[in-house]
């Protein structure tokens, strides 16, 4: 396929505000596609070469793409940033300095040639990479028409915004073998085991549905993470749950640690990988887990952890945030003495080739107990398993009692679901009617911001949008102005408008008009929002808001995909006791 093909499959994309239609474009596109080509535009439609896991980055500022425009072009810089200051966007910019040329392209380059120039640009590092990086971008807008310009300019910078997310390209494949969107549960399914659209695709292009059966756990792959339910109390628990494992709560991040052993010519290494929870690559965060290869018994294995600080004094846990501080890649070697990590592994998801996914936790959990050895980096998380709900309720006030948020309550004999928020796991932070406030958070995505008055207008910024997720949607559940530190106001701001668009996002359906914002922003930034309690809304989207908001803190390790969804919301003002 020329790229010229896929850049007009991008147009329709962008064009349609419908999933539905999105979808059969997608379809369209993938029946289009050969097998050696589909993995490869799956990447491109989420504007990378490589699944998001791997740490392959652009790394191109607008600053560099205005040179590589001008020198495509040959027009001045000036005239590129006046383009891009009156589209906002240096997609239709390079589109516009193309009109300059003389002759026009015919453009012939293939997919496979653009995407590998895309690669080049992404492996090109170190010193002059700069400069490598104008020439390819420069040679490629040379030998492409306008529109596929348009959207090789867009991918480098992130600013693709086709409107949907790896959801709808698997409805598309499903669409794509069926003719609906009935393979999207099993697509899933593999998906959550293995989240790499482009080999999922190259799988069911060339087998079928067959091919699903291609699509297994690896290492250096990452799971998609189980999540936890809300249920009111301890009785209900056991109720649902019936005999359970309980574990303290850790107040810290998700890791989920990929050991393996490579052979090499002269003898064996270790290869340690971590991923956040929003399947980013962050080996590079945690350099004391390169270490622990004298804590494991297998030649492979990936464990489900938390990493959480630890006071080196008084041996005490530090909270969230202290933790993340350590995530600040540029501080990792100076806060690696301040801030120890101990890794609190609470599964084991596979282990010497094989999958165990599906064995029953109470087995999952005896050979997690054969294959770490407690040390200094691992720490297996302790636990009771217990079928009497008097004995959660004390476990989990012993948990509070030592500054840990809860528990977690998991069912024994379950299987690990990745990517689902079911009933195996419940997480227990407060007892209903405690304290009468909403006892859990909310993780929103920030849709838009308002420009400060009184006080705030030098910030720039006075209140913001956020919304809980519907389908693939966002809709708005509250309108936060109070409660937030003027440093977060100045970091919210900046975030922010690195995230601006003109218009308003197709993926925010549903928005009042006593709600637009003067800033809509892409659905990128999530935010954990704590509130008094929930009341009924007939003009927030989720038909539901939150009454008295406020900013706990961005949370960067989620994506809005991971957003609390309406029907989360909806259970969480049911079991406040609302009707
Ligand atoms: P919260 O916002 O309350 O931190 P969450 O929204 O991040 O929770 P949940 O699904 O509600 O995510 O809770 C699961 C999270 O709890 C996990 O992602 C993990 O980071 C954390 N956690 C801490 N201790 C444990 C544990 N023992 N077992 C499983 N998860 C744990």
């Amino acid at each position: 396929m020329t790229f010229a093909t896929l850049a007009h499959f991008f147009q329709k994309l962008e064009q349609t505000p419908s999933r539905n239609t999105m979808t059969e474009i997608l379809a369209d596109l993938f029946r289009h596609a050969g097998k050696e080509e589909i993995g490869k535009i799956c990447y491109l439609l989420q504007g990378r070469v490589v699944p998001l896991y791997e740490a392959v980055e652009f790394g191109v500022a607008d600053k560099f793409m205005i040179r590589a425009i001008a020198q495509a072009y040959g027009v001045e810089q000036k005239d590129v940033v006046r383009a891009f200051k009156k589209a906002g966007d240096l997609g239709a910019a390079a589109e516009k300095c193309y009109h300059v040329l003389e002759h026009r392209n015919n453009s012939r380059l293939t997919v496979a040639d653009v995407y590998e120039r895309l690669y080049a640009l992404a492996q090109s590092t170190g010193e002059g990479s700069q400069e490598r990086k104008i020439t390819i971008l420069a040679d490629v807008f040379k030998s492409v028409d306008s529109l596929s310009a348009r959207y090789i300019a867009r991918i480098p910078l992130h600013k693709l915004r086709l409107g949907f997310s790896d959801m709808t390209m698997l409805d598309g494949l499903s669409w794509m073998l069926t003719g609906d969107k009935s393979l999207r549960v099993k697509l899933e399914e593999v998906y959550n085991v293995r989240p790499d659209i482009g080999f999922i695709a190259e799988a069911v292009k060339e087998h079928g549905t067959k091919g699903l059966a291609h699509v297994k756990a690896k290492v250096g792959a990452p799971i998609l993470a189980s999540l936890c339910q809300r249920l009111p109390n301890a009785d209900e628990m056991i109720k649902k749950m019936g005999t359970v494992s309980v574990e303290g709560k850790y107040d810290g991040v998700r890791v989920q640690i990929h050991f393996q052993t490579v052979r090499q010519k002269d003898g064996k290494t270790i290869r340690v990988q971590s991923f956040s929870r929003n399947l980013e690559n962050t080996t590079e965060m945690f350099p004391e887990l390169q270490n622990i290869g004298k804590q494991l018994h297998a030649s492979e294995a990936i464990l489900d952890s938390e990493a959480v600080g630890m006071d080196p004094k008084t041996g005490k846990l530090i909270p969230f945030q202290e933790t993340m501080t350590r995530k600040r890649k540029h501080d990792i070697e100076k806060t690696r003495g301040n801030v120890p990590l101990k890794f609190f592994v609470f599964d084991i998801l596979y282990k010497n080739g094989k999958d165990l996914l599906g064995e029953p936790l109470s087995k999952r959990r005896e050979i997690l107990e054969q294959t770490v050895k407690m040390g200094k980096a691992l720490v297996i998380s302790p636990q009771i398993v217990t079928d009497h709900a008097s004995e959660v309720r004390i476990f989990h006030d012993e948990q509070i009692k030592k500054g840990l948020e809860g528990a977690v309550v998991k069912k024994w004999d379950s299987a690990y679901e990745p990517g689902r928020r079911g009933y195996s796991w419940v997480k227990f932070k407060e007892e209903e009617g405690k304290t009468g406030k909403l006892t859990d958070t909310i993780d929103a995505v920030v849709m838009g911001y308002y420009r400060g008055e009184g006080k705030r207008s030098g910030f720039g910024i006075g209140a913001f949008l956020v919304g809980v997720k519907k389908g693939e949607d966002f809709v708005t559940v509250t309108k936060i102005g109070t409660g937030v530190s003027d440093e977060l106001w100045k970091e919210l701001k900046k975030r922010l408008n690195a995230l601006k668009v003109n218009e308003k996002p197709k993926e925010y359906a549903e928005v009042h008009k006593n709600f637009i914002p003067d800033v809509w922003v892409s659905p990128k930034l999530v935010v954990e929002i704590a509130g008094d309690d929930l009341t009924r809304s007939p003009t927030h989207g989720a038909g539901i808001a939150v009454r008295f908001p406020r900013l706990v803190r961005i949370r960067d390790d989620k994506s809005p995909k991971d957003a609390t969804t309406v029907s989360e919301v909806q259970q969480m003002y049911a079991q406040q006791g609302g009707k």
